[in-house]
């Protein structure tokens, strides 16, 4: 960060910025009334709670609790950081950005330009170049329409060495060679600074970020020639092991995604988009990363991983099953799909079409049974040497596992198979930022009532006496979906404080009292009961109070989870054999506060 934003130029963006127009431009609102509404973008939702109020510029969804302004939306929306949601709104209204935006910014923009450049280029060589033929006759023979092709903007680069440089050097406006160097598009031999196109004679998949601007191209043969796939090199825009082929387009299909499934190669993305299934996403060439799972762990509960039945297939799902271990989380869910041997999806949906597929898919395989199913192959189950040769390869395994109820129960269907209670040593903690989930309801309130309540408030009395808390590094997140009182004031307020860097308590109060007279004055009385502490006691009050209504919400959601999973493994257990544990267990006794 080259410097902060003055709290005055946020005013001075929020004023200008028309939230309501933001917001419509991504996802239909309806007038209701004074205020407008729409199906939430940040939860799973049949009837619209979430709801913009064009007076205060603010949203807020009465179904998950998100709430904010433009730039909280753009952060949550378009996955920006806090400068670059400022940034992004300062183009729109106008406004130059007072630190002149990030020095990696200033420094990005140039290839974002010349990429974009380039994929325009590539898209019009498909349409109109003399020599397209052959790439225009292969794309038909995949059977893909011309809107897929426009949606996906595929492209062409004629044979020859420097199709692109030409026209990008020599256009009214060059390009420096250097920059399409610096983008991948051009390679520079090492003696003599000579450039050349990277790309010759092959189909083009542009790859978008989750904004939809082109940070890399993968580039496909027609025929035989090797390699088959070639993608831009590691450039400051492109990174293969954390990018995903297909996610944008995705998103911008299904603005909710449910569960995505990943495929190997582009042209099954785009195979699978042309048959109606909008979820895909590919790797570029590389395993299955931890930070693309990060990545989609983001936006959905499901993923399922798509791979040739073949021995590479098996392997490489085993390898994908390792680096999902750590991130499995209470209610995340990861299968595995294994597709007749030589088939890919591409190939297969053109022989068998989409409900042969779509009947695959059906049934894929949770990650417990891929799990224990390898296991058991290694070793003979049925004698004690088998039993204990499978207890010692599971322990490693489910030890990555992050501490929570799917680890207990696989710990539980471990020691069902042995015979003996396995013991698994601690695995990391989970992580702090697990995917969207439905609010939660405490069931068990009464009792814990009168303490809980007062969390929320003791936090908002830190947080009025001493604005600067709210900027502490690493402050627990994920007490927003409790169901408490005071819970959604506390959470917009933190909110409000973010995003006026600098404010004190006066400056929070005037912002409230313009946007929500009526919780202003239960602001107001709040301030008057001043905490007698020091700004660091008040940080350290606040944050230890965020920290405590946390480990609720997580206790919660395990209650929920576990009581979920015993119901619907119940449910399950007459289709299986035998069972591998008992569904009649309590679950383990709530543990109030
Ligand atoms: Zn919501």
């Amino acid at each position: 960060m080259s410097g902060r934003i003055p709290p005055a130029f946020i005013d001075e963006l929020l004023r200008r910025t028309d939230l309501v127009e933001l917001i419509h431009a991504r996802l239909p609102l309806k007038r209701v009334g004074s205020n407008y509404q729409a199906l939430c973008p940040f939860h799973q939702e049949k009837s619209p709670s979430f709801s913009v109020t064009p007076d205060k510029q603010l949203y807020h969804c009465f179904g998950c609790g998100a709430s904010g302004t433009a730039i909280t939306f753009l952060m949550e929306y378009e996955n920006l950081g806090f400068l670059e949601a400022i940034e992004e709104l300062a183009q729109r209204v106008g406004l130059e950005t007072p630190t002149g935006g990030t020095p990696a910014a200033q420094e990005q923009q140039p290839l974002y330009t010349v990429l974009e450049q380039a994929a325009s280029y590539f898209q019009q060589w498909l349409q109109h170049h003399p020599q397209a033929a052959p790439a225009t006759h292969y794309l038909q023979q995949r059977g893909l329409h011309e809107s897929i092709i426009q949606e996906y903007r595929l492209g062409y680069v004629p044979p020859g060495w420097d199709n692109l440089k030409r026209v990008m050097v020599s256009s009214p406006t060059p390009t420096a060679a250097q920059s399409l160097v610096a983008a991948g598009l051009l390679i520079e031999k090492e003696v003599g600074g000579h450039s050349y196109d990277r790309f010759r004679e092959r189909i083009i998949f542009p790859i978008r970020d989750l904004r939809g601007r082109v940070i890399g191209f993968g580039g496909r043969v027609m025929g035989d020639e090797k390699p088959k796939y070639l993608n831009s090199p590691e450039t400051p825009l492109f990174h293969k092991g954390k990018e995903l082929y297909g996610l944008y387009e995705a998103r911008q299909a299904q603005r909710r995604l449910e569960s995505i499934l990943v495929v190997e190669g582009y042209m099954d993305v785009i195979a699978l988009a042309q048959h109606g299934l909008r979820n895909c996403v590919a790797t570029l060439g590389t395993a299955t990363t931890s930070d693309h799972l990060e990545r989609l762990f983001r936006l959905v509960r499901e993923i399922t991983f798509c791979f040739d039945g073949d021995h590479a297939g098996r392997e490489a799902a085993w390898k994908a099953l390792q680096t999902a271990l750590p991130q499995m989380q209470d209610g995340r869910d990861i299968r595995f799909l294994f597709l007749p041997e030589g088939e890919d999806p591409d190939s297969f949906l053109r022989k068998q079409g989409r409900a042969a597929l779509e009947q695959q898919l059906a049934n894929a395989i949770p990650l417990s049974r891929f799990l224990f199913q390898r296991l058991e192959q290694a070793c003979d189950p049925s004698t004690p040497e088998g039993q204990a040769k499978l207890a010692k390869s599971a322990q490693p395994l489910l030890a990555r596992l992050p501490q929570g109820v799917y680890r207990e129960l696989l710990q539980r269907q471990l020691t069902q198979q042995v015979g003996t209670v396995v013991t698994i040593p601690s695995g990391p903690p989970a992580p702090a930022r697990p995917a969207p989930r439905p609010p939660l309801r405490p069931r068990q309130q009464a009792t814990a009532e009168g303490r809980l309540t007062l969390l929320p408030q003791r936090a908002i009395r830190c947080l009025l006496q001493h604005p600067d808390a709210a900027h502490q590094p690493d402050l627990a997140e994920e007490w927003r979906n409790l169901e408490e009182p005071g819970i959604t004031l506390l959470a917009q307020l933190l909110d409000l404080i973010r995003n006026h860097p600098g404010i004190n308590t006066a400056g929070v109060l005037t912002l409230w009292g313009e946007r929500d007279p009526h919780h202003a004055t239960t602001l107001q009385a709040l301030v008057t009961q001043e905490l007698p502490l020091p700004p660091e006691a008040l940080a350290a009050e606040f944050r230890d109070a965020l920290q405590r209504m946390e480990e609720r919400s997580h206790k919660l959601e395990r209650d929920r989870i576990l009581e979920e999973q015993i119901q619907k493994w119940g449910r399950e257990r007459g289709k299986r054999e035998p069972p591998h544990y008992q569904v009649g267990d309590e679950p383990p006794p709530i543990d109030e506060r």
